[in-house]
């Protein structure tokens, strides 16, 4: 038995539908006994793989949530082949505030893993997570975006594959997703992944996993959603569980590896002179950083360091010293 103080409402093992929460204990002045809850469905019907896919990892990134709940009223048990875990809100103090970290305890739930089982209520999120959940799993998806800072176009992220077996599932959700940018990392994940993260958890435990960054700008963007929506629906096919589901044709990703960020050194007002997907060219300026405060100075030019395309861009204009302005990405191979 894994040690948790977390309590599930729902039974892994049942058959059938099943909604409810996960209880993570959080004793308070106005709640002495109480917990707080993190909505969980499971969908089991019969022979097939487990997938889990998860969202709300922070609470400011939004398809993703809004497509997996839909996923749990939609969807009817019958429809489907192995077991779905369906995790729409998994830092749901967070989620409910709309923040990248929980309020509650200042928990920024995709640094914390693997979690500790004694620790906050986002760090026994993250135990729970690494050592009750991934190890039911044979396929997993954390879905992301942007969040308040940051826009990103529809993007899969996956890792490497470090056997052929792990490269062919890798491939086969990245198709299935059907996202039209795929961030490939070139190195990391596998079992000995150190990351913090929710794949590095997944890679821990030996899952096949990708995830997506799904907009952004603390808002939902429809076409976007759209995408999610399809994207969910066309892996579950992929991986045989969701067999009376006719896919479309596919639209093809445009597989990229990242260059980097691009960051700020002074504090000002942050102009992009490039969007989402626009090329950019070593030494290229990308950026102005104006100083409306003091007269007379002129803004501060940002140059590219790299060549490639944007790939994610701040959506905040107010920036300080560290703050990334730009993710630069070079096309794959
Ligand atoms: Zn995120």
């Amino acid at each position: 038995m894994v040690e948790t103080l977390i309590t599930s409402e729902v039974d892994f093992e049942a058959e059938g539908q099943q909604s409810g929460f996960l209880r993570v204990p959080h004793s308070v002045d106005r709640s002495a006994y109480g917990w707080l809850p993190v909505p969980i469905t499971i969908l089991r019907n019969g022979v097939g793989p487990t997938l889990i896919i998860s969202a709300g990892v922070h609470g400011d990134e939004y398809e993703g949530q809004i497509a997996v709940a839909e996923l749990a009223d939609e969807l009817a048990v019958e429809d489907v082949r192995g077991r779905l875990i369906l995790l729409p809100m998994l830092n749901a103090p967070a989620a409910k505030e709309g923040r990248r970290v929980s309020s509650i305890d200042d928990g920024n739930l995709n640094r914390l893993y693997p979690g500790d089982p004694k620790g906050t209520p986002s760090e026994m999120i993250a135990h729970y997570h690494e050592e009750v959940l991934l190890p039911l799993a044979d396929y997993a998806v954390d879905l992301h975006s942007g969040g308040a800072s940051l826009s990103y176009p529809a993007t899969l992220l996956r890792g490497p594959g470090h056997t052929p077996e792990e490269e062919a599932g890798l491939r086969k959700l990245t198709e299935a997703f059907d996202l039209p940018y795929a961030w490939v990392f070139t190195s990391g994940g596998g079992r000995n992944s150190t990351a913090r993260t929710a794949m590095g958890a997944a890679n821990r435990k030996g899952i096949i996993n990708v995830m997506a960054e799904l907009g952004g700008g603390n808002a939902i963007t429809p076409e976007i959603l759209a995408m999610t929506r399809r994207g969910l629906r066309r892996i579950l096919h992929a991986l045989g569980m969701f067999p009376n589901y006719v896919p479309d044709a596919p639209r093809g990703s445009r597989l990229l590896h990242s260059r980097g960020s691009i960051y700020v050194y002074e504090t000002g007002l942050f102009e992009p002179l490039r969007g989402i997907g626009d090329p950019v060219s070593t030494g290229e300026v990308v950026a102005l950083i104006h100083h409306p405060e003091t007269p007379g100075r002129e803004p501060d030019e940002i140059s590219s360091p790299f060549d490639g395309i944007v790939l994610a861009l701040r959506s905040l204009a107010q920036v300080r010293r560290g703050d990334a302005i730009f993710q630069i990405a070079e096309d794959a191979g």
